[in-house]
């Protein structure tokens, strides 16, 4: 087993929005990555430069970032002999490692543009380790640039950020310094490539919360009456627990609940509604351990909200 931590650089529409295509808002031109054995150390390095074929020219935020030059970008590789040439650099028994949670989703986008994405099965298992370093290191929900983290541990940055290859050898350096016991219980699932159905779905236990990922539903009306996504099972111990307030929705994406399980006491649920790129529905829903101030708090947000709709109501 490998782990392939992995880094990219895009570019976008030179003229602005108006221009974009829909389909690939971030072109990739550059994909690094570095090769770690089980034990973490450095095996191999890949580097690919891609010739831009969507987006020519570069945005000037691109050239502001991103230290390359359109010579160096017209002297790359098309995308699809790039991420064919990547994957079977990366090999069948390897599992991905990034820095944040975008690199996986613009890599299936640009493969996707290209028709490609049969290539790269979804959902896909991985490690965020900025998520990582996080849990470790702070106080778990921080997200810090990897500039920081380099900083934090006095790392040598002797070559520039953003490019890919650096970063990718930066984020492996932070990657293996994070506890092996705190990788394995902390991994992340990409889901640019949703749950299609019943038997995809995704049930996760961390330590103090639960994760669950649903198939895909037509609306979200319609994933809310089902009893899969609305039950709340103990993220302890996956008892049934019985609601105290039940769902609610606070916004056009956000649900929250709190239940109680008879051992483990309060747990707070929260749904957040998904789109994917095809305006498929699904649910990503997490429960956790709650306490009476936090369901208090929660309580008093629903009779806030209900008033407001009340308000708006006879206005
Ligand atoms: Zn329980």
């Amino acid at each position: 087993m490998n782990y392939i931590v992995f880094d990219l650089e895009w570019n976008q529409s030179p003229y602005g929005k108006a221009r974009e295509i829909e389909r690939l808002p971030f072109e990739i031109i550059e994909i690094g990555a570095v090769k770690l054995n089980a034990e973490r150390e450095v095996t191999d390095t890949f580097q690919a430069i891609v010739r831009p074929a969507v987006y020519r020219k570069l945005n000037y935020r691109t050239k502001e970032i991103v230290h390359m030059d359109q010579q160096e970008l017209e002297n790359g590789e098309w995308f699809p002999d790039a991420v064919r040439r990547f994957l079977a650099w990366a090999g069948p028994d390897s599992i991905f490692c990034t820095w944040g949670t975008v690199d996986l989703p613009e890599l299936q986008r640009n493969m996707k543009y290209y028709n490609m994405l049969g290539l790269l099965k979804g959902p896909m298992h991985y490690y965020d380790v900025q998520k990582l370093f996080a849990i470790q290191y702070e106080d778990m929900k921080s997200r810090r640039s990897l500039e920081y983290g380099a900083d934090f541990f006095h790392m040598e940055k002797n070559q520039a950020f953003h490019r890919a290859l650096a970063d990718a050898i930066y984020t492996a350096d932070i990657f293996r310094r994070i506890d092996m016991d705190v990788i394995q219980a902390y991994d992340s699932v990409d889901v640019y490539q949703n749950p299609k159905v019943k038997t995809e779905e995704i049930h996760l236990i961390y330590n103090g919360y639960s994760k669950y990922i649903s198939r895909e539903f037509r609306t979200k009306e319609e994933a809310m009456q089902d009893p899969e996504v609305t039950i709340t099972p103990c993220c302890l111990c996956g008892r049934p627990s019985r609601k105290r307030i039940r769902w609610f929705s606070v916004n056009a994406r956000n649900y929250y609940c709190i239940a109680e399980c008879p051992v483990h006491g309060l747990q707070k649920g929260k749904i957040r509604m998904k789109k994917n790129d095809d305006d498929g529905v699904f649910v990503v829903k997490t429960v956790k351990v709650s306490n009476e101030p936090e369901a208090q708090s929660i309580r008093d947000k629903r009779k806030d909200l209900r008033e407001k709709r009340r308000r708006r109501r006879h206005s």
